[in-house]
């Protein structure tokens, strides 16, 4: 088959049908990247961006998208002043992936700054390494892998996430950046929406895996990665020889490896299931709230409102009232008017903080984390409430 676009000989074959040449491939790709960062008009000229790289596929073709365009001579040159960012995971002990970062930016002459994950546990901003992963802080590193034992892995690889988003979000002001590119594959993107619609998050999806993330009043995050799909990103690895880390970060037996085998594996069989998934994210949008309550001091998600009507919250402290309520008592529960009152009534030991500082998925995390390896700054953001 010939090439869609330019009629010499196509090897490259997309969605079973679309045949392309190699170079009208790469460039198509490119294309894709620019036109969502350009339809969504979000970055202006000159604009520092903070890009984050964690040297998964997804971030690879994105540090080979802004070499490519931020190399061009014409007018679609990307124009942006980038910095890249790399945040060692604790999971990366032998520090394989850092490496693997610091040298896939040396080949294109690019500085990366690394931190350690474990910096969250301090409140102030660490100095960047620059091209070097940073000396480790034993007791920093400790004290934080305590933290990340103290809870279950569901609730941990959900914390992980807001913890890399809080981290980017500080040295993005550290670097005068007022934007950050993440680099989320689709595949990412359906599983951490299906996990957020399962852990309660449904009001967050926008914010979660949408393009743009705009919880920060000043800094927002966008994903340009999100309309590349898993074989484009597959080929292009191929094609220009790049060499990604592949591992997964999730913690084993948690509801989100779980939703990533589901969705791995239909995918298999059904090509459309990950795109269709990510589809009806894009439908769900956020119900803007006139009375805006604050930010949840962990997600930074705004604290859910208490509304007229009944919430898949109300039903959880219904049926724990009455699982919890004296056999004599049950009678009691018949009316709708009582279901109203507990509603109104928030138990602070179901559901720690709510509303008042924490939305509901940070709530449920924190009745199951273990409040003395918090980190003091954080624990002290509760006493100011
Ligand atoms: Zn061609
Ligand atoms: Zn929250």
């Amino acid at each position: 088959m010939n090439c869609k676009k330019c009629g010499s000989p196509g090897n490259v074959i997309l969605r079973k049908k679309d045949s392309y040449c190699e170079n009208c491939f790469i460039t198509n790709t490119n294309h894709k990247f620019r036109a969502c960062i350009g339809k969504n008009k979000v970055l202006r000229a000159n604009d520092n961006v903070l890009v984050c790289l964690s040297g998964g596929i997804g971030s690879t073709v994105l540090l080979d998208f802004i070499h490519n365009g931020i190399s061009m001579d014409s007018h679609k040159k990307l124009r942006i002043i980038p910095f890249f960012l790399h945040v060692k995971e604790s999971e990366d002990a032998s520090g394989s992936q850092a490496v693997k970062v610091i040298e896939q930016c040396r080949k294109l002459n690019f500085d990366v700054h690394i931190i350690n994950i474990s910096l969250f546990i301090e409140s102030g901003t660490e100095p960047t390494s620059l091209n070097n992963i940073p000396q480790l802080n034993n007791e920093t590193s400790d004290k934080f892998k305590r933290f990340l034992k103290s809870m279950p892995a569901t609730v941990r690889n959900d914390l992980l996430l807001k913890i890399k988003r809080h981290l980017f979000t500080k040295y993005a002001k550290h670097l005068n950046c007022n934007y950050i590119l993440t680099a989320e594959t689709t595949t990412t993107l359906a599983i951490n929406l299906l996990s957020n619609l399962a852990l309660g998050r449904g009001s967050q999806i926008q914010n979660e895996v949408g393009f743009y993330d705009a919880r920060d009043d000043n800094i927002k995050v966008l994903r340009p990665m999100k309309e590349i799909s898993q074989e484009e990103l597959t080929l292009y690895i191929k094609i220009k020889n790049l060499s990604p880390e592949h591992n997964s970060l999730l913690n084993d037996n948690s509801l989100q490896s779980v939703i990533g085998t589901f969705v791995t594996d239909l995918q298999e069989n059904f090509p459309a299931t990950i795109s269709t998934i990510c589809k009806t994210a894009d439908k769900i949008g956020i119900k803007v709230d006139s009375k805006k309550q604050g930010k949840c001091v962990i997600c930074e998600n705004e604290l859910g409102v208490v509304t007229s009507k009944l919430t898949a919250l109300s039903a959880t402290k219904f049926s724990r009232t009455v699982s919890n309520g004296r056999p004599e008592n049950v009678d009691n529960f018949n009316s709708v008017i009582h279901l109203y009152d507990i509603k109104d009534n928030v138990n602070q030991s179901l559901f720690p903080h709510i509303h008042s500082c924490l939305c509901y998925g940070c709530s449920k995390n924190y009745s199951e984390m273990e409040i003395s390896q918090m980190p003091n700054h954080v624990q002290k953001l509760f006493e100011n409430k």
